[in-house]
């Protein structure tokens, strides 16, 4: 018997090209019925017999899209009014508050590079998009998805585009950015706008870009650097426009067989870097680019063209290869709109590429790295946000800030954790102006509430002091949640914990409960609090916040607290620093002049780098970690002896490290060891720890598990000793998971 049921389908299934699916596969079966898109999902009625209803459900699981994903069917008889016998796309609805998910941006598909090539009013044409593939979550202002919500609205389609937008069997049947040469958004230079023509346009970039010069370019979520990758020279000018001095850049090849001539890429890399995404995926070097590109690192970030112009532009250049690094200065948020671009570019670069589709919302190019067989996220924007983590709990009303550093804040709607973009570090006005303007987009975008407001224990952090402030204006409670609790909780939330965990928390510095920097966590945490078990041992931090972008000071600290004279130290130091400045740093600490203590595990290794003489002074976060990572070379097993006390003391790998030194042990090697035994007393203490709680898993978060050396290994050895590894891997590690851990304390504390 014929009946009429009602499918409510949530997950991502707006923008991703799912109704004109529907609509196809209906017409397949021959069901009458209609599909429409509401401010919560997808409505599909169906006239059906049962058996007939669950193959149509059985197939739109199985054959749906590849970017669309289903995390809710939800199936209702009702009535049949009257039978009909079509299958027909309705307009959208908004109905209630509840949101539906927005699809992050997604790379250009091959069909549309194939449209570009023979479509007539499509002829090379940049903007080219379809249900499949385009932009997305940069475009929208606010839902359902449907082109007046979207920076879209301004260009009226041509009768052309219009056709394919209307007709059902069409690629382009709602796909909502749909444009073409005649209607669509257009590329364009300089202030005053000079427009001439895209091919000439195209022509001048690429020989820009080949006489070694920089260019700006308007790209999906705002502006990139573009240079030659393999021109010191041009390498050389983009740092100075960036005005940054060392931080490695990434790049841009324009295929996977050209990537391969200069790094490693496994199966797992292989898919991230091709997938829909398109993130800047980290990966083994084994050619070097131009010197300066990538300055001490062994790895390389890599990603591949996901817009129309990316390839066209490297069909042009003689240059295989581009750096394509975030239009910005040093640590500003990417620049979006062409007078921003204007005005921070002109002079320094000769050539300003701009387009006229506003970008909404600002995303920088995500970045990833695959160790094990585990892809791990850094940096996470475009191609992921918006994208819901999905969590066992309500997690309604809750507002999180984030940290200070990589920050991103998240916000709680149902049980979705929605993460912002990554918006960086919070201590540049413009950058403070972003997370303003992006929190209060998100705030409207997914029609949110906040009821409680979580920030950091740091009182001094620009997010705890603009969650201090909604809370009076808004009369909201704010919840402060202590930094490692938080890393822990993320994972935790991520993997699905619902009973207490071991977790290892290390990184460059978190406030403690007890006033001091922490930072080499080891705890057992449940959502609502936490047990700190053991930590590396306190040490003096010589000029507070000072002392992290000068590891050289670390290295005093260090050797002073374990009662080295001048004369231990390698005599490369003495040369370098000299004893006059270790004089005055060994007075400061013992005067307790500006001297807070830290446990943070970031700041051992600013010691040994800068005893090795790979990093005495950094010129960007955590560089000498990196370089001491990046330098290894040699055995997983030779080890200096570690610590077995209450806390991690350093003394004998200490003792150990100036002895090879001494010997002349290649520092590559000395390295490897520091790693090794790091790793070693890491398992030590974590094995302990989880025997005596009776469990079977750890956690591994914090930045300092970026390193891949350490993080390898160390889930290698617990896991040959039957001890499950959790690691983030849907949020980072680093300071910019920070507020999905926030989130999961604020619905413990909220229910207790
Ligand atoms: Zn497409
Ligand atoms: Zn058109
Ligand atoms: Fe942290």
């Amino acid at each position: 018997m014929v009946k009429q049921y009602n499918i409510h389908l949530q997950g991502l299934v707006q923008g991703v090209g799912f109704r004109p699916f529907v609509y196809n596969l209906a017409q397949a079966l021959t069901i009458p019925g209609s599909v429409r898109n509401s401010n919560d999902g997808v409505e599909i009625v169906v006239q059906a017999e049962e058996r007939q209803m669950r193959h149509f459900v059985k197939r739109l699981r199985e054959e749906k899209p590849e970017v669309v994903s289903i995390t809710d069917i939800n199936v209702s008889e009702t009535d049949c009014p009257s039978p009909s016998d079509t299958f027909r796309i309705l307009p959208s609805e908004v109905h209630s508050d509840r949101i539906t998910q927005i699809s992050p941006d997604i790379a250009v598909c091959e069909q549309c590079l194939d449209d570009i090539k023979r479509q007539p009013h499509r002829k090379d044409y940049p903007f080219v998009n379809c249900t499949n593939c385009g932009p997305r979550f940069s475009i929208i202002e606010t839902l359902p998805y449907d082109r007046p919500n979207t920076t879209m609205a301004r260009f009226e389609m041509c009768p052309h585009c219009r056709t394919e937008y209307e007709q059902v069997e069409n690629r382009r049947f709602h796909a909502q950015p749909v444009a073409c040469n005649h209607c669509g958004p257009f590329y364009y230079m300089g202030n005053p706008a000079v427009n001439p023509g895209y091919l000439n346009l195209l022509r001048k970039v690429a020989e820009t870009i080949d006489n070694g010069q920089v260019i700006a370019l308007k790209s999906l979520g705002g502006y990139n650097l573009v240079c030659d990758a393999l021109s010191g020279e041009a390498v050389a000018r983009l740092r100075k426009v960036k005005q940054r001095d060392a931080k490695p850049f990434a790049v841009m090849f324009s295929s996977v067989e050209q990537a391969r001539e200069y790094v490693h890429i496994d199966g797992e890399e292989l898919k991230q870097l091709t997938g829909w995404r398109r993130p800047i995926v980290l990966l083994r070097q084994k050619k070097n680019l131009a010197e300066g590109v990538n300055p001490g690192m062994n790895t390389l970030g890599v990603m591949l063209p996901y817009l129309p112009v990316h390839y066209q532009l490297l069909e042009r250049t003689e240059t295989e290869v581009l750096v394509m690094t975030s239009g910005n200065i040093s640590n500003e948020p990417i620049v979006m709109e062409p007078s921003e671009a204007e005005k921070k570019f002109t002079g320094k670069v000769p050539l300003i590429v701009h387009h006229n589709r506003p970008v909404f919302n600002r995303v920088d190019d995500s970045v990833v790295f695959v160790e094990k067989g585990k892809t791990q996220i850094i940096r996470r924007s475009r191609g992921y946000v918006p994208e819901p983590l999905f969590i066992k709990k309500e997690a309604e009303g809750i507002l999180a800030f984030g940290a200070e550093l990589s920050n991103a804040f998240a916000l709680g709607r149902g049980n979705q954790l929605l993460l912002s973009q990554y918006i960086g570090n919070l201590h540049e006005a413009e950058t403070l102006q972003f997370y303003e303007e992006t929190m209060s987009r998100f705030i409207d975008l997914f029609r949110f509430t906040p009821k409680l407001l979580v920030c950091d224990l740091h009182p001094d952090y620009f997010s705890s002091h603009l969650a201090e402030h909604y809370a009076t204006a808004m009369g909201l409670p704010l919840l402060r949640v202590q930094h490692h609790h938080a890393h822990a909780a993320a994972a935790m939330i991520e993997h699905g914990y619902d009973t207490p965990a071991i977790a290892w928390c290390l990184d460059g510095v978190g406030l403690g409960t007890d006033g001091n920097g922490w930072g080499s966590e080891l705890l057992k945490v449940n959502y609502d609090t936490f047990e700190r078990i053991t930590h590396f041992e306190n040490m003096p931090l010589p000029g507070g916040d000072k002392a992290s972008g000068e590891p050289w000071r670390m290295a005093v600290a260090y050797m002073h607290h374990y009662g080295y004279t001048h004369g231990q130290y390698p005599p490369d130091f003495m040369k370098n620093i000299g004893s006059s400045k270790i004089a005055i740093i060994e007075q400061m600490i013992r005067r307790n002049i500006n001297t807070p203590l830290t446990s943070g595990a970031g700041r051992l290794f600013d010691a040994v780098a800068a005893l090795l003489g790979i990093c005495r002074t950094s010129a960007y976060q955590a560089e000498a970690a990196m370089k001491l990572e990046a330098i290894c070379s040699g055995d997983y097993t030779s080890c200096y002896p570690h610590a077995e006390g209450r806390l991690l003391g350093f003394q004998p790998m200490f003792e150990g490290i100036l002895g090879d030194l001494v010997k002349g042990t290649d520092k590559a090697m000395i390295a490897a060891k520091f790693h090794n035994t790091l790793c070693e007393t890491l398992f030590y203490y974590g094995r302990q720890a989880v025997r005596n709680e009776g469990m079977n898993s750890i956690i591994l978060t914090g930045g300092v598990f970026q390193n891949r050396r350490l993080s390898g290994m160390l889930r290698e050895k617990f896991e040959n000793n039957g001890i499950t590894v959790h690691m983030p891997e849907m949020l980072p590690c680093n300071d910019g998971g920070i507020a999905a851990g926030q989130i999961a304390v604020g619905i413990s504390k909220r229910n207790a």
